[in-house]
């Protein structure tokens, strides 16, 4: 019985902590960056009672009768704009004139829209055409949030809208875990670099640069290692020096059961293997150990193998080592918006669009999806995941899809 690939992620993530390299960015640079500690805020939010509309600061016993027929009129002792307080407290048939923003003073209890008032007969006064009860239109100090409390909790990825909370709450430089070191190591005889010719029984190593890619996205370091050839001694020695300098190692190739596949003999002679293969299709032949005290895991060489495992089984470790606590991709049950005709003995996860069909969302598998067919790797913004031995399905059928990205959804 192979693993599933529930088990083969919890095995794997079993071994994984987040990376104790706790560094302090300036806010300014934390966009993206999972919070490594719970910030709370330095002061009431608001930190003064203010005013939520341009009008009036009263009180509210002066105006109890006011009406549009029968206005009650108010002296007006100042104006009080944002960041500009009045000076002096608001004694009875008083009132300031005040901003959006504006520090309530003292004694005022309510504030009257300019839209209900009219300009008084003497110079300095206000008509008020409508009565208010206490409070309107006020905005009280820690409405928003308390003293003390938290904004912003650890392991959240800092947002737009997280990075303003951490200003507001004077967190001007924040705590997060360093990107975790990720050495990817290709091996394959047959591999030469894109900027090399293409020479008889050759082709270019696009894993190493394709996994680059996809450690950068699930915010890790990459460090990527010279080709490995077919050869383990070769791979040994990168993988032990590798092992040195990285938090987690990768390798693309040499997983299988060719006579030529010696990633996992070496991982057996650095450290330990803890599970190779796993019940899904591409990328069974994926392999989990640790050499030199680091946690590795072996890739299948096809380029599509290569990057679904990375979804799988190396996104979520990095996400891991970052601290982060929403790691797992959201997975929801989608229509599909064209028919699958594949019955596998594994569980396939299908490189898919997403589409906006009659203003519902739904999932529209690639025709071809060969492992080595990298080209329907272009707009993939999903995996549909079949179970084994089931189907066929057909358009309208319900399956779970692993949404990776909502970049190039479009309607059809
Ligand atoms: P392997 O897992 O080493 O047996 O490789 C499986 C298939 O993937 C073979 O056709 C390899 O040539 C191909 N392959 C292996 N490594 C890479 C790579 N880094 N880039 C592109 N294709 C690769
Ligand atoms: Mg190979």
């Amino acid at each position: 019985m192979l693993l599933s690939v529930e088990e083969a992620q919890s095995t794997i993530l079993s071994e994984i902590r987040p990376l104790n390299r706790i560094v302090e960015r300036p806010l300014s640079q934390s966009y993206g960056e999972i919070l490594a500690r719970d910030i709370r805020a330095d002061s009431d939010i608001p930190p003064f009672t203010n005013s939520a509309m341009d009008g009036y600061a009263l009180r509210v016993d002066d105006i109890r009768d006011a009406s549009s027929d029968e206005p009650v009129t108010l002296t007006v002792i100042g104006t009080v704009r944002a960041g500009h307080p009045g000076s002096q407290p608001v004694a009875k048939g008083q009132c300031y004139k005040i901003m959006t923003g504006g520090m309530v003073p003292d004694l005022a209890d309510a504030v009257i829209p300019i839209e209900s008032t009219k300009p008084g007969a003497e110079p300095n006064t206000v008509q008020i055409l409508e009565s208010a009860t206490v409070g309107a239109f006020l905005r009280p100090a820690g409405e928003d949030i308390q003293k003390g409390s938290i904004v912003v909790k650890k392991g959240t990825r800092i947002s737009p809208p997280a990075v303003g909370l951490l200003a507001t709450a004077g967190a001007y430089v924040v705590p997060v875990r360093e990107a975790p070191r990720v050495g990817i190591v290709s091996t394959g005889d047959e591999l030469v670099g894109p900027d090399q010719p293409l020479t008889k029984g050759t082709i270019r190593n696009s894993n190493g640069y394709a996994l680059q890619a996809a450690v950068y996205e699930a915010g890790g370091q990459p460090v990527l290692y010279p080709r490995a050839p077919d050869d383990p001694q070769a791979i040994r020695k990168l993988f032990h020096d590798a092992a040195k300098d990285c938090d987690l190692l990768i390798s693309s190739g040499g997983v299988s059961v060719g006579d030529y596949d010696f990633v996992k003999p070496v991982i057996e002679s650095l450290g330990h293997l803890t599970l190779w293969r796993v019940n899904l299709k591409p990328g069974k032949p994926v392999a989990f150990g640790k050499v030199v005290g680091i946690p590795v895991v072996g890739l299948p060489g096809n380029p599509v193998s290569a990057l679904i495992t990375f979804e799988l089984f190396v996104r979520p470790a990095i996400r891991v080592m970052l601290g982060d606590e929403q790691w797992p991709r959201p997975t929801v049950r989608l229509p599909l918006a064209a028919d699958i005709k594949s019955v596998e003995k594994r569980r396939q996860y299908l490189r898919a669009r997403l589409v906006i069909e009659n203003s519902h969302l739904a999932a529209w598998p690639h025709d071809r999806q060969g492992s080595a067919v990298q080209s329907s790797w272009e707009s993939v913004d999903a995996l549909v995941i079949v179970p084994e031995n089931t189907g066929p399905y057909h358009a309208g059928d319900l399956l779970d899809t692993m949404l990776l990205s909502l970049h190039s959804v479009r309607p059809i």
